[in-house]
C-alpha cells in the first residue's frame, strides 16, 4: 500500500534518499536522465554491479573502523600473535598508499600487488583451516551497511542479476553474506577464493589473484558471465575505490551505467576526484539508502502507475 505523499513523489520522477545531506552530484540531471533511462529499461534489462569491503560493509560504526574480509582473517583466533603483528605493520604501509590522493594508479599498482601477495603468503604459512571459517564470521564484527537486506531482497524480487566484485577473501565474503540470508540464487561472486589441500589446510589462493587495480582486467576474465547476461546493458555501479570503476568493462553493449561512489576517507582531498569519476558520491553514509531509493523507483514503480491506473 501506497500513502499519499509516497504516490506524488513516485510520479514526479524523484527519488528522496538523493535529497540526503550525504548525497553529491556533479551533473544532477545527467543522473535523473541515467534514472530515468533505467526506469524505463525495467528490470529485465538491469544489472548491479557492486564491489564488497567498504561498499556493501560499513566503513565505521561510532567512529571504530569496520573490519574488512582480511582483517576478519587477521584479527581471528585463526592466526598467531606473532603473524598478527607482521599483517598489522602491512596493513599500516600499504592501507595509506591505497588512498593517498598524492599518487596515481600506475604508481601505486605494483606497491598494492606487493601488499596483497606479502598478506596471503603469510596467510598461508597460518595453515588456516577452511572447517573454521565460518566460525570466524560468526565472532567477527562484520558488519554489512544499514539496508542490506531490502537491497538483496529487492533485487532478488526482481530477478536482476548482482554481481559482487571483491578484492577481498571470496570464503569470508559469502560466509558473511550466507550467515545473514541474503546469499540469493541471482547473486555470483568473483573474488579471491582460498586454495585448500585434501585436509582442508590453505595451500594457497585459486586464480589470479585480484586486488583494487586490477579489476578491469578481473571483469573482462569473466566475459562469459556478462555474455549470459547480454540482455542486461543497463547497469547500476557500486564502489568505494577509483579501482571499481572499471568493475563493468566486461558487461556487453552498455547502454546506460549508474556509477555510485562511497567517499569513505580523505574526503575533502578526494571528493573532487570522486565527483569526476562517480555519477553520484556518497559522503560518510553507512547506509544503503541511496541505492535502496534508486531501485525501487528503477523496479517498482511500473507496478505502481499500474496500480494507479487500476484506481
Ligand atoms: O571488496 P574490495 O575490493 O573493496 O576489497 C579490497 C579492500 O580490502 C581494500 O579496500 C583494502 O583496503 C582491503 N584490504 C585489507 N587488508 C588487506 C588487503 C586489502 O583490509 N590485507
Ligand atoms: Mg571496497
Amino acid at each position: 500500500m501506497w500513502t499519499k505523499s509516497q504516490l506524488c513523489q513516485q510520479q514526479c520522477g524523484v527519488v528522496p534518499e538523493l535529497e540526503k545531506c550525504t548525497v553529491h552530484i556533479r551533473e544532477p540531471e545527467r543522473v535523473k536522465e541515467i534514472i530515468a533511462a533505467l526506469r524505463a529499461g525495467g528490470p529485465s534489462k538491469l544489472q548491479v554491479i557492486t564491489d564488497f569491503d567498504k561498499t556493501l560493509t560499513c566503513f565505521a560504526n561510532k567512529g571504530k573502523r569496520s573490519p574488512t574480509c582480511h582483517n576478519i582473517i587477521h584479527d581471528s583466533k585463526l592466526i598467531s600473535d606473532e603473524c598478527k603483528t607482521k599483517l598489522k605493520n602491512l596493513l599500516n604501509i600499504y592501507y595509506p598508499i591505497e588512498i593517498d590522493p598524492t599518487r596515481s594508479i600506475e604508481e601505486k599498482l605494483p606497491l598494492m600487488i606487493e601488499w596483497w601477495t606479502k598478506v596471503h603468503e603469510l596467510l598461508v604459512e597460518q595453515k588456516i583451516q577452511k572447517s573454521k571459517l565460518a566460525e570466524t564470521v560468526m565472532e567477527s564484527e562484520a558488519q554489512l551497511r544499514d539496508g542490506y537486506r531490502i537491497f538483496f531482497d529487492r533485487l532478488h524480487k526482481y530477478n536482476v542479476p548482482v554481481f559482487i566484485f571483491s578484492a577481498g577473501v571470496g570464503d569470508i565474503l559469502e560466509e558473511i553474506i550466507r550467515q545473514v540470508g541474503v546469499y540469493h540464487q541471482n547473486v555470483t561472486v568473483v573474488s579471491n577464493f582460498m586454495d585448500f589441500d585434501e585436509n582442508g589446510v590453505l595451500k594457497g589462493f585459486k586464480g589470479e589473484m585480484i586486488h583494487i587495480y586490477n579489476k578491469r582486467e578481473g571483469a573482462l576474465r569473466n566475459t562469459e558471465h556478462f555474455q549470459q547476461l547480454a540482455e542486461c546493458c543497463n547497469v547500476i555501479l557500486l564502489g568505494d575505490s577509483l579501482g571499481d570503476l572499471s568493475m563493468a568493462d566486461g558487461v556487453q553493449k552498455q547502454e546506460n551505467i549508474l556509477k555510485i561512489g562511497f567517499l569513505n576517507d580523505k574526503i575533502e582531498q578526494l571528493l573532487d576526484e570522486y565527483l569526476a569519476s562517480y555519477d553520484i558520491v556518497l559522503v560518510s553514509d553507512e547506509t544503503l539508502d541511496v541505492a535502496n531509493g534508486i531501485l525501487q523507483y528503477v523496479l517498482e514503480s511500473g507496478q505502481l502507475s499500474n496500480c494507479c491506473r487500476n484506481n
